[in-house]
């Protein structure tokens, strides 16, 4: 160390301090970095990498820098890729430190606590998830730093925490903070390493209870957390405070902007688990990371960020509350019916911007003018909505709710309108924010610098006329300031009074005490007129931190409005219908189609469905490959899941008794990172089902076990149909897809369980698919006929149709009895499939009058027989 340059000193400093990030220290116009971290940033940002001077051991130091005013465009590439940086500024300004200049960590910057526009781009949330435990109970909290929402829970999970995953699947956290005992679980890290990205340890004092509830006390300025929900969840208290300690500690702030908790419970919304997320596309397809083609895609005409939001965590976790479901659908339907109105308010929304994001930054203080001219754009609209939603908003409910949360902003709009001009810079600290007129003093500083910068642009031509010389300029340049630039040829006509400033290729630059003082009032103005600028600036903003609670409850209210007005346009374009929500168990749905099916074909034919809790709780069906089989049950599962978002459905009629959670078993993924296979994957899901569907559940099985032998796979099967069907007595509400045509003969046999199958017609060789649902069994797969469609090679499928054949023609020569069901029969080892023509003639001897001799002879041709002779 002691050989070393004091700022490489400081360097080490700030990386002793921050192990665990790459540190960016501020060197005059470029962020570098040295040693590891020089590495790691030139790889990943693809930079040069270069060396300077010697590091501790006497090797030579890599090094990789950036330029500062490009670190916007590095940084968030380093962010998106799990890593931490550290900011190491220059405290001081280099012109005037004594010695080195000061420098410090002003800020770590880490995925789940970024906050700047240029990190958190999309207006999706930007959560940090943080975990505590108490053997299985666990807290889960999430914090968005840049929206300044606070959400946090407690439950009992089981040994594979799934409801730990769940929870992060949900909301797909960008970064993961876990106490040191949690971190080193690596069968809980395993689970959450691929839905947060970033997993990191954190410093156990920081989940300690105690602290905890006393920091966010603290924090909140209050007695109790009673009022947040949390008072009595020990697990979610720690986890919440450790959010917000790290948040702070990494941001070095005291982010008031984080004003509340909001706890919440699994019993408050119908639970989605991940594989349900996934295997009903809600939120992104199967395929892929768009949202394009999933339920949300459909849904998301939002105009502005927070309905984008919101609506994707309603989405995530639909209601069960029929009371406030009605009330949402009342607020859509009012939309619906009143055209002009939705169309006025979604021209309105569209000019909204992301205010909870702007608050954000705002409270932070690492605002700008344009965050502010884009807060006051986006509240002029608030009282035009007001006024015409209280014009055409006959009944109290959501719609005047919404109206009553919104504040009055007029004074902050009307402040904003007097000071800032219409086309701020970026930058707050090179003035040309403020509007004339709205600061004498700064009006004067401005008046000053104009009439030098005037007489210095009078100047050239007064020069030229007293000189003679024609190419005589004025100029200016940040170094020299202004000057007189003669060229060479002209020297000897210089006046004496010129003074030399610097010498160029072409000739020679010089000043005049007139022009010194001029050039010293303008700067001095020109600086002051910053100074005073950026003063004025951070005044409105501190005025308008000061109301970020009621913005903040402002921004949610539109987030709200946007959403059912969206809801309203979706509706009417896509020709959706108000579903009734009710606590019965029955599902009605008349018409109902697939709400992202139906937008890519042409001809969707609808079909209806129709549940309850008797004869037509357990809907088996049936039906040929590529039928419409699973379409059929998502479009039922998507169907009850936009009711109870409050959403209007694709039927002409719909009446949903409340669904508490929806199970699905559907497809096989494997997912060979985990190490189980597809079959022990598909069992592992159900397993989840079978132990946890209640009466009020909604399940969706679609070819259980074909992942197996099909011997293990029927008898699984039809093990699960029986199991689920007196489940609790009751049984619970299904959907039950299979090939296993043999199960439709349970139907008679389980009381609550109907036979549906998928219809086609045949029609010569080939199959018309009709796509629709009729009640009764089918036997026919038709999966030949669907290779064959898939481009399966001819030869492949002609050989297939052989070997069926002559599996069905065996069967029809030996028994003369209905080809496909031998085959059946055959296949799963039935009673009579078993019984042969050797059996029937063992049952007819008649052993009591046979003689030794006899009974040898006669055991000898059944064992010919037998064996085929
Ligand atoms: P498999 O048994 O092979 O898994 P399946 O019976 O589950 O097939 P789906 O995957 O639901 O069949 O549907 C196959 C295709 O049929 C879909 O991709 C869609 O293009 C089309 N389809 C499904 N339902 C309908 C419908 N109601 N109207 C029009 N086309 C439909």
């Amino acid at each position: 160390m002691d050989k070393m340059t004091p700022a490489m000193r400081q360097y080490y400093e700030a990386k002793e301090k921050h192990k665990d990030a790459l540190i960016f220290f501020r060197m005059g116009d470029f962020y570098e970095s040295f040693g590891e971290d020089a590495k790691v940033i030139a790889k990943e940002l693809d930079i040069t990498l270069t060396t300077r001077g010697r590091d501790k051991e006497g090797e030579d130091m890599p090094l990789a820098g950036i330029p500062y005013h490009a670190v916007d465009s590095y940084l968030p590439r380093l962010i998106k890729k799990g890593y931490k940086v550290a900011i190491c500024e220059q405290l001081e300004d280099p012109k005037q430190a004594k010695g080195v200049v000061k420098r410090g960590v002003i800020r770590v910057i880490t995925p789940g606590t970024a906050i700047d526009s240029s990190l958190v781009t999309d207006q999706s949330n930007n959560y940090l998830m943080s975990v505590s435990g108490e053997g299985l109970v666990f807290g889960v909290s999430f914090l968005d730093v840049s929206t300044g929402e606070l959400i946090t829970t407690q439950f009992t999970d089981n040994e594979n925490y799934d409801r730990v995953m769940s929870e992060a699947a949900r909301m797909r956290p960008a970064e993961c903070i876990l106490p040191p005992a949690l971190y080193e679980n690596q069968k809980l890290t395993e689970r959450l390493r691929s839905p947060c990205i970033t997993l990191n340890k954190y410093e156990a004092e920081a989940f300690e209870n105690k602290n905890s509830y006393e920091n966010l006390k603290k924090h909140f300025g209050v007695m109790t957390l009673e009022g947040m929900g949390c008072e009595q969840l020990p697990c979610a208290i720690s986890s919440a405070g450790a959010a917000l300690m790290y948040a702070k500690t990494t941001q070095m702030r005291d982010l008031a902007h984080i004003q509340s908790i909001r706890t919440y419970f699994e019993s408050e919304f119908m639970v989605l688990d991940s594989i349900t997320l996934r295997n009903l596309e809600i939120v992104q397809s199967v395929r892929g990371e768009s949202q394009g083609s999933s339920l949300l895609g459909v849904l998301d005409r939002t105009k502005t960020p927070m309905g984008g939001r919101m609506l994707r965590k309603m989405v995530l976790a639909p209601l069960i509350s029929v009371d406030i479901i009605t009330e949402r659908l009342d607020a859509v339907d009012d939309i619906v019916k009143k055209t002009l109105l939705r169309y006025d308010l979604r021209s309105w929304l569209s000019g909204i911007r992301d205010i909870e994001r702007l608050i954000g930054r705002i409270v932070y203080g690492n605002s700008n003018a344009r965050d502010l001219l884009a807060l006051k754009l986006s509240l002029v609209p608030i009282p035009e909505i007001t006024k015409s939603l209280k014009e055409n908003i006959i009944k109290p409910g959501l719609l005047s709710d919404i109206i009553r949360r919104f504040g009055d902003f007029s004074d902050i709009v009307a402040l904003l309108e007097r000071a800032l001009m219409d086309d701020p810079p970026v930058s707050v600290r090179e003035g040309g924010m403020i509007k004339d007129g709205y600061n004498e003093k700064l009006d004067e500083l401005k008046k000053l610098s104009l009439h030098g910068k005037d007489w210095i642009a009078e100047l050239q031509q007064q020069e030229r006329n007293r000189t003679g010389i024609k190419s005589l300029k004025v100029g200016y340049n940040s170094v020299f300031g202004y000057y007189i630039e003669v060229t060479k040829a002209n020297l000897p006509q210089v006046p004496s009074d010129y003074i030399r400033k610097q010498t160029t290729a072409n000739g020679e630059r010089f000043y005049t005490p007139a022009l010194k003082e001029k050039e010293m009032m303008i700067l001095s103005a020109d600086e002051k007129k910053m100074a005073l600028e950026f003063e004025l600036f951070t005044e409105i903003n501190s005025l308008i931190a000061a109301r970020s609670k009621e913005l903040q409850a402002t921004a949610a209210a539109l987030g709200e409005l946007d959403v059912v007005a969206t809801l309203a346009e979706v509706a009417v374009n896509n020709r959706y219908v108000r579903p009734e929500v009710n606590g019965s168990c029955s599902i009605l749905i008349r018409d109902g189609r697939h709400p992202v099916v139906e937008r890519s074909l042409t001809g969707f034919v609808p079909n209806d469905t129709h549940m309850d809790c008797e004869e037509n709780q357990f809907l088996l069906i049936t039906g040929p490959n590529m039928a419409g089989k699973s379409t059929y049950m998502r479009q039922t599962a998507l169907i009850v899941i936009m009711a109870q978002i409050g959403s209007f459905v694709p039927a002409s009629y719909a009446s949903v008794g409340l669904v508490d959670r929806i199970f699905t078993r559907v497809g096989a993924f494997d997912d060979l990172a985990s190490g189980q296979s597809t079959f022990m994957i598909e069992m592992v899901e159900l397993a989840n089902i079978l132990n946890n569907a209640t009466p009020k559940s909604l399940v969706l099985l679609d070819e259980i076990g074909r992942g197996t032998s099909t011997y293990d796979g029927y008898s699984i099967a039809k093990a699960v149909v029986e199991f689920i069907h007196s489940k609790d007595r009751v049984g619970v509400r299904s959907l039950f897809a299979t090939h296993y045509h043999q199960l439709t003969a349970l139907e008679g046999a389980l009381r609550r369980m109907k036979n549906y199958h998928i219809a086609v017609k045949e029609e010569g060789n080939d199959l018309v698919f009709l796509r629709k649902i009729v009640p009764g069994a089918t036997d026919r797969s038709y999966g030949i006929h669907v290779a064959r469609l898939a481009g399966v090679p001819l030869k492949v499928t002609q050989r297939a149709r052989e070997i069926l054949k002559e599996v069905e023609d065996g069967s029809a020569i030996r028994r003369g009895k209905d080809s496909s069901r031998y085959t059946q029969l055959m296949l799963f080892g039935s009673e009579e499939a078993k019984e042969s023509p050797v059996v029937e003639e063992l049952k007819n001897l008649n052993v009591d009058a046979m003689t030794p001799l006899e009974a040898l002879n006669a055991l000898a041709a059944l064992k010919k027989k037998a064996n085929g002779g």
